[in-house]
């Protein structure tokens, strides 16, 4: 599947092209036609397959074509949930590269860095797309600087890494702020489907499409 043929916002595709993205990658290509279509989903795919780019494609041609302009609170509108630091980081520079021609604006809300500066780009920039590790953005939501009940779409990326790492208490308490499931698309990411990440998907989406690759 080529991108020019998947009828993209042109703001969208123009940054595709410039990243040099041409085919859809096996998993973009599964994935794309049931997340733009808005279903719910769950993909199991390791880092390298291009994972990262199918759920980017979703949150910013959803965003794209549903503008808000006039009632845009400045909150966020897609939450991208990640394990680590280096992970986040890099959604967020991708995610950069894949909203330059248009006005959607990305914030990095990650632990170990800059606590101060983070509030202040929530504070003072529009934020469509936040990019966040799950304890500092509890710390974020304590201190009033975020809130989520805008959000259209939410992603929760290495899930299975979340869970071996502890943060699914902070991922319940985060899903807690964003809208019901029935109104927000989410998708989810793991390497395995073991039982007790079902189990997580059985929670937090809703009816969702089952994508391998
Ligand atoms: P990921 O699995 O998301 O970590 O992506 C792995 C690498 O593949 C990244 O360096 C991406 O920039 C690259 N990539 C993602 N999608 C495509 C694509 N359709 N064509 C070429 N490269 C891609």
């Amino acid at each position: 599947v080529r991108f020019h043929d998947l009828f993209l916002p042109i703001a969208l595709m123009r940054a595709i092209q410039e990243v040099g993205y041409e085919y859809a990658s096996p998993i973009q290509a599964m994935t794309l036609p049931y997340s733009l279509a808005g279903y719910d989903l769950i993909g199991k795919a390791q880092t390298g397959t291009g994972k990262t780019a199918a759920f980017l494609i979703t949150v910013i041609t959803d965003l794209l074509e549903h503008r808000l302009e006039e009632q845009y609170s400045g909150e966020p509108r897609a939450l991208i949930l990640a394990p680590t630091r280096e992970l986040a980081l890099q959604i967020a520079e991708d995610a950069t590269a894949l909203t330059k021609f248009s006005r959607l604006k990305v914030v990095s809300a990650v632990g170990g860095m800059d606590l101060e500066k983070q509030q202040k780009q929530l504070a003072e920039q529009r934020c469509d797309i936040l990019v966040a590790t799950p304890g500092r953005l509890i710390d974020l939501m304590n201190r009033k600087s975020v809130f989520l009940d805008q959000i259209e779409l939410l992603v929760i990326d290495e899930a299975d890494r979340m869970l071996d790492m502890g943060f699914i208490p902070d991922i319940k308490t985060i899903v807690r702020a964003a809208p019901r499931n029935e109104n927000r698309q989410t998708l989810m990411f793991s390497a395995t489907f073991s039982p007790d990440i079902l189990n997580l998907v059985d929670r937090w989406t809703n009816d969702p499409v089952r994508v391998e690759v």
